[in-house]
């Protein structure tokens, strides 16, 4: 399966790609379906049921406002919040949506959201159910969503998609590697580097200019909104009562590089500042960039913005290339384990961010394809394992600091295997089996649902 660049990293808004964007996309998918369905006309009402994850920690992480924007017809990529407020406000006082092409239909999001803390969906942790209604209550027409991680939304049946079709898209790719081994026999026998393969799959879907433009937003995107994340105080929303730290920690780290007096593993501190910007913006519910979700997104920038304004010989030219080296990881993990904290704890995501980040961090220090690997391999390997135990169901805690560890441990992992010749014992691919392994295995307790872990250890208030 093909997974383009643009699809690894999405912008959008925060706090969760799974419960925040994925259900915003469904529920603009629904609405959409609803205005080409031929029961248009006597659809009187909407009715959304969230299952699994989403009950357990959907209010945590906003996803009833989420849905409620994708029905008043929002995408997250394009969402004006300004005026996404008023129509939330004007919904408020009617209980009405009034879609285009559609007449009046009833909507009290307090009521016609229902959290169900029943058992699941079979088809993944992350359901949602949309039904339309008409006015005696009759179900006209329903759709089933699984948010499957990264924003990603697939209905019931193209879940259940059968293999040949994965297969045949392969085949229309020019480097259509589906896993590690695969892509290094093709760097060897093309003689490309990872990103170089990837662009020219990138470029059967659209031109140069294209590829190149849309990988320079999502870059001024993650560094907007890591600036904006240095430079705003105050407290997160969602009742935690966290505060933000990143622009504290960034004025003492600028202070002391004035008098050159701080330490070397201040290094470390650039990072996680850099990380906990995004995470922090991200926890407020503003605009990030998916790398590979939104719970994650504060590693690859951090790395990123690491490179170009600490590494010797950083150029804004090799952006790109880090980005699309990093899209190839992010889209081989994701094909062939998960990048959804549903369904693999946090090792699937900020595991997944820190073995992009390594390896497109490698790759533009000049590794070679097999240390790019390897490096993803490192940072991947010392990820697994990770459980996912957000704080009431909230991406505060642990989500913001893990975001500025993740990205040290993928700069070490990088750094180290620049210092190899790629050559290693546990290959990359065997690495994310074992991550997919210990995702299935693990309890569900672990598994985005705040049930266990740090979410039931709180400390006396
Ligand atoms: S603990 Fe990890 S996987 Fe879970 S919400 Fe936070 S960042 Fe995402």
């Amino acid at each position: 399966m093909f997974l383009s660049v643009f699809d690894v990293f999405k912008i959008g808004i925060g706090p969760s790609s799974s419960h925040t964007m994925g259900p915003m996309s469904a529920a603009a998918s629904f609405l959409r379906l609803l205005q080409q369905s031929a029961t248009e006309l006597r659809a009187a009402r909407i009715r959304v049921r969230l299952h699994g994850s989403l009950a357990f920690t959907g209010k945590g992480h906003a996803t009833d406002r989420a849905v409620t924007l994708g029905l008043l017809g929002w995408c997250p990529a394009d969402l004006d919040l300004e005026e996404a407020e008023r129509q939330l406000e004007e919904l408020r006082q009617t209980h009405l949506l009034r879609p285009p092409g559609l007449p009046s239909l009833a909507f009290d999001p307090t009521v016609d959201i229902v959290f169900d803390y029943g058992p699941a969906l079979p088809g993944h942790a992350n359901g949602l159910v949309f039904a339309a209604l008409d006015s005696k209550g009759v179900i006209l027409l329903s759709e089933t969503y699984y948010s499957i991680g990264g924003g990603f939304v697939v209905t019931a049946a193209e879940r259940d998609k059968p293999k040949t079709v994965a297969v045949a898209d392969a085949a229309s790719w020019p480097y259509p590697f589906e896993n590690a081994a695969a892509m290094l026999r093709m760097t060897r026998e093309s003689g490309l580097s990872v990103a170089a393969m990837k662009r020219e799959n990138e470029l059967r879907l659209r031109s140069p200019v294209e590829v190149e433009d849309g990988v320079a937003r999502i870059w001024s995107v993650m560094n907007s909104c890591i600036e904006r994340g240095l430079n705003r105080d105050g407290e997160l929303p969602g009742g935690l009562r966290v505060r933000r730290r990143a622009s504290n920690i960034y004025q003492q780290l600028l202070a002391e590089r004035q008098s050159n007096s701080g330490q070397p593993h201040a290094a470390s501190d650039w990072l996680s500042v850099y990380a906990m910007a995004v995470n922090e913006e991200n926890a407020a519910g503003g605009k990030v960039v998916t790398s590979p979700t939104n719970g994650a997104a504060g590693v690859v920038p951090a790395v990123l913005r690491y490179y170009l304004d600490h590494c010797r010989g950083a150029e804004l030219d090799r952006v790109s290339d880090f980005l699309l080296t990093a899209a190839a990881i992010g889209g081989l993990i994701k094909h062939n384990a998960s990048i959804s904290g549903a369904e693999a704890g946090c090792q699937g995501e900020v595991g997944s961010a820190a073995a992009m980040a390594a390896a497109g961090l490698c790759a533009v220090l000049g590794g070679t394809p097999e240390q790019v690997e390897n490096a993803a391999e490192i940072a991947l390997e010392h990820h697994l394992g990770m459980t996912c135990d957000p704080v009431a169901g909230l991406v505060q805690v642990p989500c913001i600091e893990r975001n500025g560890i993740g990205a040290t441990k993928a700069v070490a992992a990088a750094s180290l295997a620049l210092r190899g010749d790629g050559s290693h014992f546990m290959p990359l691919d065997n690495c994310i089996e074992a991550m997919r392994q210990t995702g299935e295995e693990m309890s569900a307790k672990f598994k985005e649902t705040s049930l266990g872990g740090l979410a039931v250890n709180l400390p006396e208030c």
